[in-house]
């Protein structure tokens, strides 16, 4: 990890001057500028204390998690699939580059902030990136689960495993269904190598649509003796009219 004394040489170096991958201004950090960064997504007002949908109030859970209650206690998330952020995602997924998926990564540690702040957070023992499946890593080539663990494990100084789990199809082309029909095409999707127990682990995707992948590597990581499991996202999609 780079000292502050380093940082600013980095920052304040000609040879190492960044463009924001939003505006293309001079990007101050990380390739986002100032203000691009303050535009980030997160819609004001309460969140539900599971899933942190919008909701009428901190206190209540929302009517999905009084429905069922999620494998995952809680879901803490940096900032809202919404505009620029979701443009910065897509981009990544389907052009990547080592540049862009650095400024995502630089992004987590904002879900700390609004995890901090929530009723019922402690620090977890292991950070576990969601796995992809291994089709879907070498069409890829890079892994966008794996940078965002790493960034919030070395921010929270907590211990980094991405060989815990694996996932034993690719289960990850379900824009089209609905919530019920992603939780049965996800279940059963993950195995993991080893015993869990008393645990606390988080794990760590790019986007929480519905919650139905974490749900479903929670739900497995509980049955292998893991004592609870939060879920960390860079990004929760949420209902366009909420
Ligand atoms: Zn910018
Ligand atoms: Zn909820």
């Amino acid at each position: 990890m780079l000292s502050n004394l380093c940082r600013h040489i980095i920052d304040s170096c000609p040879l190492f001057e960044q463009h924001c991958q939003l505006c293309g201004q001079r990007a101050t950090r990380h390739g986002l500028c100032q203000p691009c960064r303050q535009q980030l997504p997160w819609r004001p007002g309460h969140r539900c204390p599971i899933c942190q949908a919008p909701a009428a109030s901190a206190q209540a859970p929302c009517g999905d998690c009084q429905g069922k209650h999620p494998a995952f206690s809680h879901l803490y998330s940096a900032y809202d699939y919404d505009y620029p952020l979701e443009g910065l995602i897509t981009r990544c997924k389907y052009a990547p580059s080592p540049a862009l998926q650095g400024v995502l990564a630089s992004l987590m540690p904002q879900a700390l902030q609004h995890a901090q702040g929530s009723a019922g957070y402690y620090q977890p023992d292991l950070v576990v990136p969601v796995p992809l499946a291994e089709a879907r890593l070498r069409q890829r080539g890079f892994n966008l689960p794996d940078a965002l663990a790493h960034a919030l494990a070395d921010t929270m100084r907590v211990r980094f495993d991405d060989q815990l789990c694996w996932r034993k199809r690719n289960t990850d082309s379900q824009a089209a269904l609905n919530r019920r029909e992603r939780l049965k095409n996800v279940r059963d999707a993950f195995g993991v190598k080893r015993r869990c127990d008393g645990l606390h682990i988080a794990i760590v995707d790019d986007v929480a649509s519905t919650g139905a992948t974490l749900h479903s590597l929670a739900k497995t990581l509980r049955k292998s003796g893991a004592k609870q499991v939060d879920a960390w996202v860079l990004a929760r999609a949420i209902a366009r009219q909420a």
